[in-house]
């Protein structure tokens, strides 16, 4: 008998050398340092996705994420798959064939929530600013006069350009031409006011790395009534089976109804274990000290920045707190500097898109938006800058 080999078999793949990742203080756009005790959770015993335990705990978790969000929301839960999933879910879900749609563009993630509308069917018109600027609510009001949508969808913190949505205005112009109202607060949920219930957003979606503190995997979002009513109207089923709703709250729990739990997929058990924690260590804290937290960090950072020469790229009103783009000093090659921080254990971004080569993004976010983590980032920059042949001013 011959055997014949077409390439290795498993057993001649060597076993690759063992997991060690750097120590790294995370001050880009995202991941951010988890808290230590998000970390620990996730290490605890794993059970089934469906052990009474666990059920009980996705409960937990809807309770506090409604807590987080400011919402009495009952469609409120985690996606299991990063902010972006939880964007789509809101699109696919919320639209459908022959649907219109406005949405707001400021920068990168304004247009990738348009291209989702397209994806999911809606005929979309895109109203834009440049780089660096918020939305003007009148231009939406002036798109939307020309003819009815039946959402209206924005970027709240737009990591690109680290300009910040003022949202009250725009659920207000919405309002007023009877559209849903999404948004997309994936750098700000838990890090920027929101109160979801009190502004009247019907559908919100954020991510578990950022101002929340968890590591990346889950994208939590909140559906209010109005929004359901639509899913609900539906003439057909979302073009999607992962991110359908209406089969993700027979898992979740859906309202009223037994509660009985039909399986749609598996929970990433540890995913929610750590996010359970961090959901825990924001409502411990309160979240209007953690908005001021974020706001205190973030004005440590820009007057370290202002002794450094380093001026801010959006302007002072319209700034997030949470992500700061800044404009690279001149002279200075930006991505040697990020090279040299990234060997101090530090990380920052460069720019995306149309901003790349002229900026650095900054996240100061969840459990980094402490005065002594900036500081440390500070110093990092700093020496980084006169490494790389930078003079203070
Ligand atoms: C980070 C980010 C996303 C993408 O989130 P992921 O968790 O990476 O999928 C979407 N929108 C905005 C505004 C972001 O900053």
């Amino acid at each position: 008998m011959t055997t014949m080999t077409i390439g290795p078999t498993s057993e001649k793949t060597p076993a690759p050398p063992k997991l060690n990742p750097p120590e790294r203080l995370l001050f880009g756009p995202g991941p951010s340092n988890p808290d230590p005790r998000v970390l620990q959770a996730m290490t605890a015993n794993q059970i089934g996705h469906l052990d009474p335990y666990f059920v009980e705990l996705m409960d937990q978790v809807m309770r506090s994420l409604r807590g987080v969000f400011r919402t009495a929301n009952h469609h409120t839960l985690p996606i299991s798959a990063t902010g972006s999933a939880g964007i789509e879910t809101i699109m696919m879900n919320l639209l459908e064939d022959g649907d219109s749609a406005v949405i707001g563009v400021a920068g990168y993630f304004g247009h990738r929530m348009a291209e989702m509308a397209r994806r999911a069917g809606a005929d979309v018109r895109v109203v834009e600013v440049p780089s660096g600027q918020t939305l003007d609510p009148a231009q939406i009001d002036a798109e939307l006069k020309k003819k009815p949508a039946k959402l209206v969808g924005f970027v709240h913190a737009e990591t690109t350009t680290g300009a910040c949505q003022p949202i009250a205005p725009m659920v207000e112009v919405a309002k007023r031409y009877d559209a849903l109202v999404a948004m997309d607060c994936v750098t700000s949920l838990a890090g920027l006011p929101i109160d979801l219930d009190a502004l009247g957003v019907d559908a919100a979606g954020s991510c578990s790395q950022k101002c929340i503190g968890a590591p990346p995997g889950l994208g939590p979002i909140s559906i209010g009534p109005r929004a359901m009513q639509a899913v609900q109207a539906r003439k057909s089923k979302p073009h999607t089976w992962y991110l359908d709703l209406a089969l993700l709250f027979q898992y979740w729990g859906e309202e009223r109804a037994s509660r009985s739990r039909a399986f749609h997929h598996t929970a990433p058990i540890a995913m929610i274990y750590g996010f359970h924690e961090a959901m825990r260590l924001i409502l411990e804290e309160g979240l209007e000290a953690r908005w001021a937290r974020h706001q205190t960090a973030h004005e440590a950072l820009v007057r370290g920045l202002d002794k450094l020469g380093i001026s801010l790229f959006p302007a002072p009103a319209d700034r997030c707190a949470t992500i700061n783009v800044v404009n690279v000093p001149t002279g200075v090659d930006e991505a040697a500097v990020r090279r040299r921080l990234l060997g101090m254990g530090v990380e920052m971004s460069g720019g995306l898109g149309v901003l790349a080569g002229k900026v650095w993004r900054i996240g100061v976010m969840g459990y980094n938006a402490q005065i002594p983590r900036v500081e440390r980032f500070l110093g990092a920059l700093e020496e980084a800058l006169r490494a790389e042949g930078w003079k203070a001013a």
